[in-house]
């Protein structure tokens, strides 16, 4: 038996994409200044505010656990709380990190049908409890596409920023999958974050084909304080940072972040649409960014798991499939093929 070619367990598995591999080989050339002292360090940060149209504050991190818990640390003090969704990253898949580096700043976790806040949830938290007794709300956090591959539209983030400003919470956005986003809704950065109210965007450069690396990008600019103290604190300053800038720069000029981001959208609509009526095959949410999640009879997944296909079932309760900067026809045949076989 061979094994499958490509995999879609998680956009995890591809590996790095054309244009961020040649701006690390670009980089390796001599020495030059560590720390993020370094010119791409500088050029990156300069092409966020260019992508953006603001003149926000650009930190980079190793991956989305820090990026996300350390940017929620910067946001509270320990006596405060973090409003979330029941499926968000935050609170299922960071092992009690954005607790662990806000010195016990509480999740409030709300019970969300699809994953996504909206405003009565919000209200529910931050205005139910006033009194001394509970942990003082603080922030709101959303991840934009939401961990089952759904899409908060721009109306909808206005309305959760809304809520916010009026009850005096800051918005933070997960944007692991921003660029998924970007694509999906065919909307410009700005007006899917700041102009749409959101204060701090964690945007997610692994996931769009680059080796490592999240770049946090605070558009109030008050709220960065120190952050940099933060992030060195943690073990998230890359000495050798201009490895995880020069790829961002490559990216963000030659608009290959967001080709990589329609890129996986189509592969997983193109996916969604091929096993949908298959007999025993259920699509569980609507196909919005580089997800599919498929309620699949458990002779079917045996088969799959039998034959060398991974896949991961913990999330959403189904069988999800996900779609990565690199996914080929071939790829997403030959899944499709496996899943159809009845
Ligand atoms: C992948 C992901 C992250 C980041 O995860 P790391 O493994 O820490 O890089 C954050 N939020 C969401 C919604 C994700 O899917």
């Amino acid at each position: 038996m061979t094994e499958p070619v490509q995999q879609f367990a998680s956009d995890n598995y591809a590996g790095i994409c054309p244009e961020a591999w040649a701006a690390m080989a670009e980089a390796n050339q001599g020495h030059h200044p560590a720390y993020g002292d370094d010119v791409w360090t500088q050029r990156a940060s300069d092409a966020f505010r260019t992508l953006f149209g603001t003149g926000c504050e650009v930190f980079f991190a190793f991956n989305g656990t820090a990026a996300n818990s350390l940017a929620l640390a910067a946001l509270c003090q320990s006596y405060h709380s973090v409003i979330c969704s029941d499926a968000a990253h935050v609170e299922t898949d960071e092992c009690g990190a954005p607790e662990f580096f806000s010195n016990g700043s509480k999740l409030l976790v709300a019970a969300s049908a699809d994953g996504k806040l909206t405003p009565d949830l919000i209200r529910g938290f931050a205005a139910g409890r006033r009194d001394i007794h509970f942990p003082k709300p603080r922030v709101v956090t959303i991840s934009q596409p939401t961990e089952t591959g759904r899409l908060y539209s721009l109306e909808e983030i206005r309305a959760i920023s809304a809520t916010c400003r009026e009850l005096g919470l800051v918005l933070h956005m997960d944007g692991a999958r921003f660029a998924n986003a970007v694509a999906a809704l065919g909307c410009s950065p700005a007006e899917m974050s700041w102009q749409a109210g959101v204060d701090v965007l964690c945007f997610g450069g692994t996931k769009n084909g680059m080796a490592v690396g999240e770049a946090i990008l605070f558009f109030r600019r008050d709220l960065a304080e120190d952050f940099d103290y933060r992030c060195k604190q943690a073990g998230q300053l890359a000495s050798k940072m201009r490895f995880l800038a020069a790829p961002w720069v490559r990216m963000l000029e030659s608009g290959g972040w967001l080709a990589n981001g329609r890129h996986a959208n189509d592969a997983a609509r193109r996916f969604a649409a091929l096993v949908a009526g298959a007999p025993g095959v259920e699509l569980m949410f609507p196909v919005e960014a580089n997800a599919v999640f498929l309620r699949l009879p458990s002779a079917t997944q045996d088969r799959l798991r039998a034959r060398g296909w991974r896949f991961y079932t913990f999330i959403g309760g189904g069988a999800r499939f996900m779609f990565a900067w690199d996914a080929t026809e071939e790829g997403v045949a030959a899944l499709v093929e496996e899943i159809t076989r009845g």
